[in-house]
């Protein structure tokens, strides 16, 4: 019994406030429990964020809990003092972000089979682990790397900027070993589901620890299962995705995140936009633990942070063992013949490394057969009837599909307006796979992008054939740059780097030397030397230059610079008021009512609204309002003002709009 009437209750409503509620003497009511409660004319599952002996509310408009879900908290302090935090900083509702900290699995119960979480038993730091393999011996970088964090026993930021192939992981695990050893706990996050298992396995390999595993791709019983088993401390390992920084995990000693750089850590749309990896941080300053970003292309936001100081930046320059780093060169589209988006260069160097009995990998982001199907007799294009978008051609398929939002229709076989002959414009990956399997018809080819990877066992197929040799091509998307290692590839091909030098989007750049870099990394491990063509129109564009010469911290050196003098991210700190309608005015209408709500203190400025890049999507018009400031206290000031009014706006209930602290993209 803790004595106390009454608690403060989340529950999942677009509502910006905690409910009181009273606590039957009965009932033993911790912080952290779930809690069954009528609300409205419903009972609902909610979250007790704290208990009191005096309310604001008055007595008699208060109702009883209806009882209890678990007979331990689910929460602890700390993971209850993060989600409120969050709640804060993104201005969103408090109810809201609970439920997006807990997996669907245990918000929603069924009267019937209520059940209570009876584990009661916290599992001790007890049990000895055991290391099943060798760990690998280090340079004296990693050495060096690995000391610092071992010797971080509080709270303490650290920046893991290594080379790809330079041990990263290694250092990992070894500072895993010696926060198991003492009796803690680790958390370890990776940006995509596909990387999940390949880690998962290399720490099953290594210890023998209990581990869970908690990513979109399981389904809602299992996800709510690991996530107990991290929650009552029977997980000593904890690996997973972007949620997973919420997940509770007891006797917490160590928060590693993987490829921080990585876009997906920011959840970009729906309810709770928060990026995973600023969360992280918080969490290891509030659980007093040390957390590891790690990264061969740190982020400019994570590199400017090591500069000010506030991130001890660990550097592994060099790749492990003998392994040589890559040789990048341009290859000038202009100057050449090229094939069907391949330039003579190209393709005898692909033919110079696989007739040395290497494999290839060719990189181009974009994925269908071509981007654009033309008529040539008059200038037809096939549209997305939804969108401001081109339709995608997919050959295989014969169907023509909008990327955007997914709408699809029959490829067509004449020209709907003049009956002319139709032909598809541009490469994509389905493209390139068949025009370089009629051109080395020996050299099996792989493709790897979402189109014929969509379940994960797919993804482990084609690395299995890539792995034992009988792929010899690999052709793919984005998803080859993610952490992959192909230790026969020793020629890289960036095929179209072009798309985004040209971007409006202040962070394109960065993304796409992050890109190439990664993609880069892919090549010669092992001690095979490898090589990296990358093909361009514009070789004398000057980030393709700084990124040859000077490499990715050349790069992010001079980027740093330009951020700075634009006044953009991280030199200022910027949130998006997003709103979309059915008609462009609607969701314009509503940013200029938004804009005039509260007028923005010195140091704040607002800019907008304009219409999105690509206006319309899904057959809805996009537009946003900016909010800026040099100063993040400034502009969390004026959000905590503003954002609670914006709900009081009269709009159409077809208007949507979310708020979107610290963008990743502005579209
Ligand atoms: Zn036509
Ligand atoms: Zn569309």
């Amino acid at each position: 019994m803790t004595g106390a009437q009454y608690c403060q209750v989340a529950i999942d409503t677009p509502l910006r406030q905690l409910f009181d509620y009273i606590i039957p003497p009965a009932c033993d009511v911790h912080p952290g429990m779930r809690v069954r409660v009528p609300f409205g004319r419903r009972e609902v599952v909610g979250l007790v964020v704290r208990t009191a002996s005096v309310t604001d509310v008055p007595v008699a408009k208060l109702r009883e809990i209806v009882g209890t879900l678990d007979e331990t908290p689910l929460l602890g302090e700390a993971d209850l003092k993060l989600l409120e935090w969050a709640a804060n900083y993104y201005h969103h509702p408090i109810g809201q972000v609970f439920a997006t900290a807990l997996p669907k699995g245990l918000r929603v119960v069924r009267k019937r089979a209520a059940r209570k979480n009876g584990s009661a038993q916290p599992v001790a730091s007890r049990e000895p682990i055991t290391v099943r393999e060798m760990p690998y011996s280090l340079s004296n970088a990693q050495q060096s790397a690995l000391q610092a964090l071992v010797a971080a026993r509080g709270a303490g930021n650290f920046l893991l900027d290594g080379v790809t192939g330079s041990g990263k992981t290694e250092v990992y695990m070894q500072a895993v070993a010696a926060v198991l050893e003492r009796g803690g706990a680790v958390l370890v996050l990776c940006p995509e589901i596909g990387l999940t298992p390949q880690l998962l396995e290399r720490f099953q390999r290594r210890f023998d620890a209990p581990i869970a595993s908690l990513h979109s791709g399981l389904t809602d019983k299992a996800r709510a299962e690991q996530w107990q088993r991290a929650a009552r401390g029977e997980a000593r390992i904890v690996i997973g995705t972007r949620s997973a920084v919420f997940a509770p995990v007891p006797q917490l000693g160590l928060i590693i995140v993987d490829e921080e750089h990585d876009a997906s850590y920011k959840q970009q749309d729906g309810d709770l936009r928060y990026s995973a990896r600023d969360m992280a941080l918080l969490r290891g300053q509030l659980q007093d633990v040390p957390v590891v970003l790690g990264s061969a292309t740190p982020s400019l936001e994570s590199l400017h942070n090591a500069a000010q100081g506030r991130i001890t930046h660990l550097q592994l320059p060099e790749r492990a063992g003998s392994a040589e780093p890559p040789r990048l060169a341009l290859v000038d589209m202009r100057a050449h013949v090229v094939h069907k988006g391949l330039s003579a260069p190209v393709l005898h160097a692909m033919r110079r490394h696989l007739e040395a009995g290497s494999q290839v990998l060719v990189f181009l982001n974009r994925r269908g057969y071509a981007p654009t199907l033309l008529c040539q007799g008059c200038g037809w294009v096939a549209p997305c009837h939804d969108c401001d978008a081109r339709l995608t051609v997919h050959m295989k398929t014969g169907r023509l599909a909008c990327h955007h939002c997914g709408a699809e229709e029959a490829l067509p076989a004449r020209c709907p307006r003049c009956g002319h002959a139709v032909h598809p414009l541009g490469q994509g990956t389905e493209r390139v796979e068949e025009t370089l399997a009629a051109e080395f018809p020996d050299a099996p080819v792989e493709r790897f992008d979402r189109d014929v990877l969509r379940a994960p066992q797919a993804l482990a197929g084609a690395i299995e054939r890539v792995h034992s040799g009988n792929a010899r091509i690999l052709v793919g998307t984005q998803m080859l740059t993610k952490g992959h290692h192909f230790p026969d590839v020793t020629l890289v091909v960036v095929l179209n780097a072009d798309q985004s030098l040209f971007s409006t989007d202040f962070r394109a750049a960065e993304r796409l030397a992050q890109t190439i870099v990664q993609v880069a990394g892919r090549a010669g491990r092992a001690g095979k030397p490898g090589e990296v063509l990358i093909q361009s129109l514009y070789p004398e564009h000057p980030l393709l230059n700084i990124l040859l010469n000077e490499g990715y911290a050349g790069f992010a050196a001079g980027a740093l610079a330009e951020r700075a003098a634009a006044h953009w991210p991280p030199f200022a700190r910027m949130a998006a008021l997003r709103a979309s309608d059915v008609t462009a005015a609607g969701a314009a209408r509503f940013l200029h009512q938004a804009r005039t709500l509260l007028a923005p203190p010195a140091g704040v400025m607002l800019r907008g609204p304009v219409p999105a890049a690509l206006a319309r999507r899904a057959g809805r018009h996009h537009a946003q309002l900016l909010v800026e400031s040099a100063q993040r206290p400034l502009l969390q000031r004026f959000l905590a003002g503003w954002v609670p009014q914006l709900g009081g706006i009269a709009a159409p209930r077809s208007l949507r709009w979310a708020l979107d602290v610290d963008p990743l993209e502005l579209f």
